[in-house]
């Protein structure tokens, strides 16, 4: 198998699962780590440096609060330094399901575009991809802000929106990835009918929990052969055509070697 999970946060596993989920999964030829915060960044460049297939992004994940001015400065010095190791800035992006819970006041969240477009900038002057979670709403805004950088490796992980956003994207070259969602979920289903092929990786999100066949189990990489059957099935491909193509789309678009 020729598998590359293109997103997950291996970093907030337990110590025991990294070490199972390394040793179990012959089919999974690397694996994007992206991080939540300073902390989960510092996790991540150990995993990276511990283990081969272990590739890892830098970011501040926009689902929580703020970072003070301070923690700011420390963690975009601290991703100066060791821009070299990562791949990516990820993940990054604005802060959709914290909104709808009434949890982000406006001032708020043009600070949190304040920091996505901080995060945007430094992306184009290191010249590294952006992993963006930015949904519904939000994207249309996100998409507003690459094209002000002409920002080209744009990564929307498990993108959901509308049709408006989703062809400005396909216009853009942007990239989209796809969860094991996609087995049981029609709105994913009908996004990879749609999309590209040649635009599209997949990824699990983990530790994130999955629903439908996935139910109760804890998310593993392995998972991505079932999303890869689908949209083989979608697309109307052979799945080992449909495996190497997401393969060698995500070796390109993160410059990955092959070992
Ligand atoms: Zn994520």
């Amino acid at each position: 198998m020729k598998i590359i999970d293109s997103h997950i946060h291996l970093d907030k596993y337990k110590d025991e699962e990294i070490s199972h989920i390394l040793e179990n999964s012959t089919g999974i030829d690397k694996l994007i780590s992206v991080s939540f915060d300073l902390n989960s960044c510092q996790k991540n460049l150990e995993l990276a440096r511990k283990y081969s297939k272990v590739k890892t992004a830098f970011g501040f994940h926009p689902e929580q609060e703020l970072p003070t001015e301070n923690g700011k400065l420390e963690l975009f010095n601290w991703i100066e330094i060791h821009k070299d190791e990562m791949i990516a800035i990820g993940e990054v992006g604005l802060p959709y399901y914290l909104k709808q819970s009434q949890k982000v006041s406006p001032k708020q969240y043009e600070q949190y575009i304040e920091l996505l477009e901080a995060f945007i900038q430094k992306a184009e002057e290191w010249q590294k991809p952006v992993i963006l979670h930015a949904v519904y709403d939000d994207s249309p805004i996100v998409c507003g802000l690459l094209e002000k950088y002409s920002t080209k490796k744009a990564h929307f992980h498990w993108f959901k929106g509308d049709s408006k956003t989703i062809n400005r994207m396909i216009e853009n070259g942007y990239f989209i990835s796809i969860t094991p969602e996609i087995v049981y979920k029609e709105k994913i289903q009908q996004l990879v009918k749609t999309y590209p092929l040649s635009k599209m990786m997949v990824e699990t999100d983990g530790p994130w929990p999955f629903e439908g066949p996935f139910s109760g189990r804890m998310t593993h990489p392995n998972m991505i052969q079932e999303s890869i059957r689908m949209v083989a099935k979608i697309k109307k491909l052979p799945i080992n055509e449909v495996e190497e193509r997401l393969f060698q789309n995500t070796l390109s678009f993160y410059q990955l070697s092959l070992y």
